[in-house]
């Protein structure tokens, strides 16, 4: 069976369960415990992929709070920072085209009388630039807008939304979980990203963690939130219960693979997706419609309508041999929201498919379409 379906999850790469295989087996000992030996061994294990982490991210290492995945740290930051700044009549700026753990956690919010503002995306579900201006005016207490979109792979000027934001005072958060391995940045250098969200199983890490970027202002000052999870105070207090050690591993070793691999992968994805696209176009001709365009996006993630074909037995036919999904894997049975706010009519999402390539997949893999 051929996998593409990798914005949904990733294969777990064979030197990542190596690594993590040590802290399942005999090195159990709790980094936080005290004096001996196995305790400071998960301890050093922790803060090394904590480095490995922040070296993907051109980050410090103690701006990286571990996390179960990029649900809880989109919960927490969001939350977390409009508790921590505002208490009574905060506001949030969002877009229409989050994942549902931002948008559902808006929601949430904004039944408890925060006010929420859902901007509008353009026909490739990007969000504007004026619009992001107006929305700054008016001061939120904080705007979120998704970096790579996880479903047409768009992605937003987040670099530009970023200084906006800076300059303007305002705290910025970006759900990264898309992107991070496959659109090089260093956090460093974009100091408008205040919080930021990933998650470990979107790059070849295990399922169950994630982390949640919280930028340090100076030396000693981070930008604060309130805890989602109260209790010993790890992780620098913001986020408690004893470490996953065995993942944290992991996703550092899968954050090392994707930091040296990185200016490969990207060209391998770019490679795939144009061998894909020609592919598909010959084959097709006018029966195929490409959702997505082919430049600023994430490589590897192509949205295409299939015209005239249902994606759901479409998809159904083709299991026993290629995995690809209708959308987001998180809503599956609904028609996509991303695609209904990119203005696209329910006839036109019930003939979509995603594909979505990983590192891992080769040009034997898309020479299946041949046979289509
Ligand atoms: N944000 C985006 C953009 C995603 O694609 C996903 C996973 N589908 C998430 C957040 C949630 O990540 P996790 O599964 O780690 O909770």
């Amino acid at each position: 069976m051929i996998y593409m379906d990798n914005s949904a999850t990733t294969a777990i790469y064979p030197e990542v369960l190596d690594a993590m295989m040590p802290y399942l087996r005999e090195e159990y000992g709790n980094p936080s415990s005290k004096y001996y030996t196995l305790a400071s061994n998960s301890k050093l294990a922790v803060e090394e992929a904590r480095q490995k982490v922040a070296y993907l991210l051109g980050c410090e290492h103690d701006e990286i709070v571990f996390t179960s995945g990029a649900t809880e740290s989109n919960n927490m930051i969001i939350k977390g920072v409009l508790d921590y700044y505002n208490k009574n009549n905060g506001s949030i700026v969002t877009s229409s085209v989050e994942h549902p753990s931002v948008l559902e956690t808006c929601n949430y919010l904004q039944s408890k009388g925060i006010s929420v503002t859902y901007l509008a995306v353009d026909n490739m579900g990007r969000v504007s630039l004026d619009d992001i201006i107006l929305a700054i005016k008016k001061q939120p207490t904080l705007l979120s807008v998704i970096w790579g979109n996880n479903e047409v792979g768009s992605l937003n000027p987040i670099e530009t939304i970023a200084s906006d934001c800076d300059k303007n005072g305002i705290l910025f958060h970006t759900d990264a979980t898309q992107v991070v391995g496959k659109v090089e940045f260093q956090l460093s250098k974009i100091p408008g990203i205040r919080f930021l969200s990933l998650s470990g199983h979107k790059l070849h890490a295990p399922k169950g963690i994630g982390v949640a970027y919280i930028k340090k202002q100076t030396k000693e000052i981070y930008s604060k939130i309130t805890p989602l999870l109260h209790g010993g105070g790890q992780e620098n207090n913001y986020r408690s219960g004893t470490l996953a050690v065995h993942n944290i591993v992991g996703l550092g070793k899968a954050a090392e693979v994707a930091k040296l691999k990185q200016k490969n992968t990207v060209q391998h994805l770019l490679n795939l997706e144009k061998q894909l696209t020609i592919l598909l176009k010959e084959k097709f001709h006018d029966k195929i419609k490409f959702n997505n365009d082919h430049s600023n996006k994430i490589p590897g993630i192509l949205s295409i309508q299939f015209i005239g074909l249902n994606n759901e037995l479409l998809i159904k036919k083709l299991a026993p041999y290629l995995a690809i999904s209708t959308g987001s894997a998180c809503s599956s049975s609904k028609p996509s929201h991303v695609l209904q706010e990119m203005g696209l009519p329910v006839s036109e999402i019930r003939q979509t498919l995603r594909i979505s390539l990983s590192a891992i997949n080769t040009t034997e893999d898309i020479s299946f379409f041949n046979n289509l």
